[in-house]
């Protein structure tokens, strides 16, 4: 059994891989500053898994805060979500982004080192594959040129671990790029909870077929995809969970740096999210097609064959249960968790 400091452990991706981690028997320390995520999440943590992590609300930047967070916890591996995702908040608040994502990583890692502890978890994206690559994308292409400081901020902390393990063979880390994180706990306890107006697809939708909005805006319908509108590799959180517990082993026995790709594999139109949103919920999801999104690519989705490989890990759940787990969460909780705070 290990202990694991899971940075944004009160978040969308950190939340439901706390409790995986739990159910498999580990102690779990959760740092977060809460500045996107509601403490409500891990209580329910707590009642889904009857077990309790330790919590502390801070910073990633906080290095005195670490430093004593390592010497009151015996951690031997980091799981690091906490940083800032907002693509479209980047490109106005470059410098917020490059704070929270590249210096907090940093500081985490000074702090990990100071601690001897040398076993990380990174959570990456695809976005670090920039464009221009033929489909899917794998692990042994080059990384491209992202188009924003968000995912420039996702690349520059790959380099610095990169980097970070080529000078000490102690290090073990993994880089994860994920594809499209959507879905919640089967239970609709848990779930993605975004502030304001969703940026990313499935949030929108659920927001639409509970009626907090009135319709979805489809980014476009001329691209070279089967219907026209953009193609993505949507991936169940449950699955993406799973995947961080898989990585966490094998870390163990590797050293240097592993990336993976977290995704299923298979790509879905913005159409059949849709319709596929419409059957799980028995609602109408009312669309009107807009002009494409700037930033926005045609088609993206994962060669996963190397996780499977190296790690035992697949993606199991399909595009029905990430939509009918998405929107369990939403009928049950139809304004997140705010109503709860
Ligand atoms: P999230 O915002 O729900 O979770 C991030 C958590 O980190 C939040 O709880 C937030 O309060 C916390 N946090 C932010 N800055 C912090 C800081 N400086 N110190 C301490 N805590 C801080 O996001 P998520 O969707 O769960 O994403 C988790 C990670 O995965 C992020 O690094 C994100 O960039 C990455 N990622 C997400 C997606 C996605 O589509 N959700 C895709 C690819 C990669
Ligand atoms: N999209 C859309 N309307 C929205 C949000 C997203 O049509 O309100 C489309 C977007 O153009 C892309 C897909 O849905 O083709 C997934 O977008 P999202 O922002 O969820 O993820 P991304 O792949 O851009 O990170």
């Amino acid at each position: 059994m290990t202990t694991v400091l899971i940075t944004g452990g009160a978040g969308y991706i950190g939340s439901h891989t706390v409790l995986a981690l739990l159910e498999a028997g580990h102690e779990v320390v959760v740092l977060d500053n809460l500045c996107n995520a509601s403490r409500e999440s891990l209580r329910r943590v707590e009642r889904l898994s009857g077990r309790t992590p330790a919590f502390v609300q801070g910073d990633i930047r906080d290095r005195a805060l670490l430093d004593r967070l390592f010497h009151e916890h015996a951690v031997s591996a980091v799981i690091h979500f906490a940083g800032l995702k907002s693509v479209g908040e980047s490109v106005a608040q470059p410098l917020a982004y490059y704070e929270n994502n590249v210096a907090g990583t940093l500081t985490l890692c000074q702090a990990m080192q100071a601690a001897g502890v040398t076993r990380l978890v990174f959570s990456s994206s695809a976005t670090v594959y920039g464009d221009g690559h033929p489909m899917p994308l794998h692990e042994g292409l080059p990384t491209g040129q992202p188009t924003n400081p968000y995912g420039r901020s996702k690349l520059m902390v790959e380099e610095l671990l990169g980097d970070l393990a080529a000078s000490d063979a102690s290090w073990s880390i993994g880089l994860l790029r994920y594809f499209n994180p959507v879905g919640a706990h089967p239970s609709g306890e848990i779930g993605e909870d975004p502030r304001g107006i969703p940026n990313n697809l499935l949030p929108y939708v659920a927001q639409v077929a509970v009626g907090r909005r009135e319709r979805l805006a489809v980014y476009g319908d001329d691209y070279a995809t089967p219907d026209g509108t953009g193609v993505r590799d949507y991936i169940h959180v449950m699955d993406l969970a799973a995947g961080h517990l898989c990585a966490l082993n094998a870390l163990g026995e590797r050293e240097g740096v592993h990336i993976w790709n977290l995704g299923t594999g298979q790509g879905h139109s913005v159409l059949e999210v849709v319709r596929a949103f419409e059957r799980a919920s028995g609602r109408a999801v009312p669309f009107r097609i807009e002009p494409r999104r700037a930033g926005d690519v045609a088609a993206c989705w994962a060669d996963a064959a190397l996780a499977e490989r190296e790690l035992g890990w697949k993606a199991e759940r399909g595009l029905e249960e990430m939509m009918a787990d998405t929107w369990r969460w939403q009928r049950q909780n139809p304004q997140g968790y705010s109503q709860d705070d």
